[in-house]
C-alpha cells in the first residue's frame, strides 16, 4: 500500500464523491495519494477498517451507516466526536492507535456562513431529524449563536435524547412531529433526515416558512430535491443543499491528515457543474 493511503467506508458507497474530492484537494498541493471507496456491510465494518489501517492506511472517512461504530472502535476521540457520539474521520496515530474526529458540524456551519452568507446568530432554527448527522451538527449551531433550536424527529425519543445530551433547556427543545403544523414560522429549517436518500417525500406544513426563512438540506443531489422544492414552493427566501457541507467536512479531514487546508470553492464549482 502506498505511503499516503486513504479511503472512505460506507454501505452503499459506489456513488461517493469523496475519492474525487480528496484527489482534487491533493492536486492543489502536488500530493500523491491513493484514495479508495470501500463498501463494508455493518457486520464487516470493524474488521475492514482494522485491516485497512494494519495494511498501512493513514486516514479514513466514514459515512452512513458506520459513524457510530467508527466512534466506538477508536482509541482516542476529539471533543467534536465525543459530543456527537459519532465519527466521520479516523486517523492512524504514530503508535498505531486510531483517533476519531467529527467534522460534520464545523463543515456545515462554515458552508452556511462563508459560502451562502447566512446569519446564525440569534436565529430560530427548526432541525428535522435526530440521527447521526443531527447529532454531528446540533452543537455547532449552538456554538454559532442560534437563539433557539427546536429538534423534531419522527420518533420523539431520539429527539429527546439529543435534547438531553445537549442539556441547554433554555435554548434547545423537542416537539412531536405531528405538531409541526402548530408551530410558528422559523428563520432556518435544517433538514437532517435520511428520507430523501430513501426516496420518501416528507409532508411538511408551509406555515413553517415565512419570506425570510432559509431551508438547508444536509443531503444533496436527488436526495435533496424534495425538501428544496418544498421550501421554495412554500415561499422560502433561499434553499441550499449539503454539497458545500460535504466539501467543507472533507477539507477539514484533509487538513487533519496533511496539515494544510485546501481551497474548496473550485472543487465545489466543478462538482456543482457535474450534478447540474
Ligand atoms: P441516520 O440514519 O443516522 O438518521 C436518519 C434520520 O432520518 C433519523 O432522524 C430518522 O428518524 C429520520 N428519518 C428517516 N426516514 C424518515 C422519514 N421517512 N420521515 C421522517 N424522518 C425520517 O442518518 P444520518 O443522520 O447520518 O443522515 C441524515 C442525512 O444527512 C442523510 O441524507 C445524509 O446523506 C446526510 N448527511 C450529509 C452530510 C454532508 O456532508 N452533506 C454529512 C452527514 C449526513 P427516526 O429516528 O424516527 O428513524
Amino acid at each position: 500500500m502506498p505511503a499516503h493511503s486513504f479511503a472512505v467506508f460506507g454501505h452503499p458507497i459506489k456513488h461517493s464523491v469523496s475519492p474525487t474530492i480528496h484527489r482534487a484537494f491533493a492536486e492543489q498541493f502536488g500530493i500523491s495519494l491513493e484514495y479508495r471507496a470501500i463498501d463494508a456491510a455493518p457486520t464487516d465494518f470493524s474488521t475492514a477498517v482494522r485491516q485497512f489501517f494494519a495494511d498501512g492506511g493513514y486516514g479514513a472517512n466514514v459515512t452512513l451507516p458506520h459513524k457510530a461504530t467508527a466512534f466506538a472502535l477508536a482509541d482516542e476521540r476529539s471533543e467534536a466526536a465525543t459530543r456527537a457520539g459519532t465519527a466521520n474521520v479516523l486517523t492512524r496515530l504514530p503508535d498505531g492507535r486510531l483517533a476519531a474526529h467529527n467534522t460534520d458540524g464545523a463543515g456545515m456551519v462554515r458552508d452556511m456562513i462563508e459560502r451562502h452568507g447566512m446569519t446564525l446568530r440569534d436565529q430560530t432554527v427548526l432541525m428535522l431529524g435526530a440521527g447521526g448527522a443531527a447529532h454531528g451538527v446540533a452543537w455547532n449551531l449552538l456554538d454559532a449563536g442560534v437563539r433557539t433550536l427546536l429538534i423534531v424527529n419522527r420518533s420523539r425519543e431520539s429527539a429527546d435524547s439529543l435534547v438531553d445530551a445537549i442539556g441547554d433547556p433554555a435554548r434547545v427543545q423537542s416537539q412531536e412531529w405531528r405538531q409541526l403544523a402548530d408551530l410558528d414560522s422559523v428563520d432556518l429549517i435544517v433538514h437532517a433526515t435520511s428520507a430523501g436518500v430513501h426516496g420518501t417525500a416528507l409532508q411538511l406544513p408551509s406555515s413553517l416558512v415565512a419570506d425570510h426563512t432559509i431551508g438547508y438540506d444536509l443531503s444533496y443531489g436527488a436526495a435533496a430535491a424534495g425538501f428544496l422544492d418544498w421550501a421554495k414552493n412554500a415561499g422560502a427566501r433561499d434553499a441550499f443543499d449539503g454539497l458545500g457541507m460535504l466539501l467543507e467536512t472533507a477539507a477539514d479531514a484533509f487538513a487533519l491528515w496533511h496539515g494544510q487546508r485546501p481551497r474548496t470553492e473550485p472543487v465545489y464549482q466543478s462538482l456543482r457543474r457535474q450534478t447540474a
